[in-house]
């Protein structure tokens, strides 16, 4: 499979077949569990401020279709590529089937800077995007949502760009939309709130107690700042936080709501006056409790696993760390990984809900979003751990084992067809 050579595409093919080893599929079956079914790419020619046409790369992968609807993010960042975009796909297979979701899994994403877009143009690249991957999504085919570049806004233009096409409304679409266009309350937050339930439930495995622990969060986008806040509300310390301009540390405590200020008016954490700067590499290095990087992946490699001072691992991105980062981690035997695809699974588990949602038209508080969504993490988090337990395996590998199996039993129940 060429076409989706990446750095990335490898480390999660490596991954899989690390757990294809330790379930002994056989062969006959590796491949067709392994590799997505189906990717699209796309050319989406957009008019910019400026009166020139520029052509972006738009793509989307559906990594299998045996267990429902496929679902996933979009992203919108300069280096997305098919390879990428078909790693962070596959994750998705397995995070929905560890969280016991309907779906297989999905991703896609546009290759642009949206930060350099002016929101006229961002919206033009949006609709334009989903009007060329039409006939590749719906409520019962495929069902975008946010990822690192998109936003809420940019979920109600897909869903808008998909309902004009189809004649009426479509709210079931697209998740991760305004609340008021059928979007779900704790939408927005369930990533950062399900890495701060699912670092909890670390915390007591450890015996540790919150009000005793520190935290280095690393990306301070949708995902990284709940999940700081989410710490922080249980008395955890938040020392050191990042984004792309840069990093914070201030060995008292970062003050969050004062941060949060300086983010809503300057959309960076760099600058803020209640801490040093610091840089990437000394960040991911810092002496903490809890150590979450919530950004990008292939940040926890070989060169820097041994030099890394946490207690819990917590990987609210996907695919922070390689598999040779893995193993220094595993031979280390004193970090407690909260995988990504257990850790950040909150935010397709609450699709999943804004989904169920707009099918039936009736819409749940927010107190019902978060007490169902806790009751899923904490039988997925239970599950991982008793088997990483049972078979001596690591919380990764447990984790991906579930998830593998659970799409790989699917597909030989459905069996081949013809
Ligand atoms: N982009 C998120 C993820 O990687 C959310 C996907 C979704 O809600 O469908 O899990």
């Amino acid at each position: 499979m060429d076409i989706y050579k990446h750095p990335t595409f490898d480390m999660a093919c490596e991954q899989f077949d690390l757990v294809a080893d330790h379930l002994q599929m056989p062969q006959e079956h590796r491949e067709r569990v392994k590799f997505p079914k189906r990717s699209l790419t796309v050319a989406v020619p957009v008019r910019m401020d400026s009166g020139e046409v520029k052509v972006f790369s738009g793509y989307r992968v559906q990594h299998h279709l045996s267990l429902g609807p496929t679902k996933g993010g979009l992203r919108f960042h300069p280096d997305v590529t098919l390879g990428e975009v078909a790693a962070l796909a596959m994750w998705m297979s397995w995070k929905c089937a560890l969280t016991g979701l309907p779906y297989g899994g999905a991703k896609g994403g546009v290759a642009c800077d949206p930060r350099k877009l002016s929101i006229g143009e961002l919206e033009r690249v949006t609709r334009r995007f989903t009007q060329e991957i039409i006939p590749f999504i719906g409520p019962q085919i495929d069902i975008p949502a946010p990822d690192v570049g998109s936003n809420e806004q940019m979920m109600a233009w897909i869903m808008d760009s998909y309902s004009i096409h189809a004649g009426h409304s479509v709210p079931g679409v697209v998740t991760g939309k305004p609340v008021n266009l059928g979007g779900s309350l704790g939408r927005r937050e369930a990533t950062g709130r399900g890495v701060g339930f699912l670092v909890g439930r670390a915390m007591d495995v450890l015996g540790l107690r919150a009000d005793q622990c520190t935290a280095v969060v690393q990306g301070y986008g949708n995902v990284g700042s709940i999940a700081a806040l989410s710490m922080a509300k249980h008395g955890v310390k938040i020392i050191a936080v990042s984004d792309v301009d840069g990093g914070l540390y201030n060995a008292d405590g970062i003050d969050l709501n004062a941060l949060n200020d300086h983010v809503a008016a300057r959309k960076t954490v760099a600058g803020f006056a209640g801490a040093e700067p610091i840089s990437n590499t000394d960040l991911l290095e810092l002496k903490c409790d809890v150590l979450a990087p919530c950004a990008l992946e292939r940040q926890i490699t070989a060169a820097n696993a041994a030099k890394l001072q946490c207690r819990i691992l917590a990987e609210g991105a996907n695919g922070p760390t390689t598999p040779d980062g893995d193993v220094i981690i595993d031979q280390r035997g004193d970090i407690f990984l909260i995988p990504d695809i257990l850790c950040n699974s909150g935010g397709v588990v609450v699709s999943y809900f804004e989904w169920v949602q707009d099918l039936q038209s009736f819409f749940w508080s927010e107190a019902e979003v978060v007490d169902k969504l806790f009751r899923i993490l904490e039988q997925a988090f239970t599950a991982t751990w008793n088997l990483s337990k049972n078979e001596k395996l690591s919380m990764r590998m447990a984790a991906l084992t579930l998830g593998i199996k659970r799409v790989w039993e699917a597909k030989k129940q459905r069996g081949l067809f013809p």
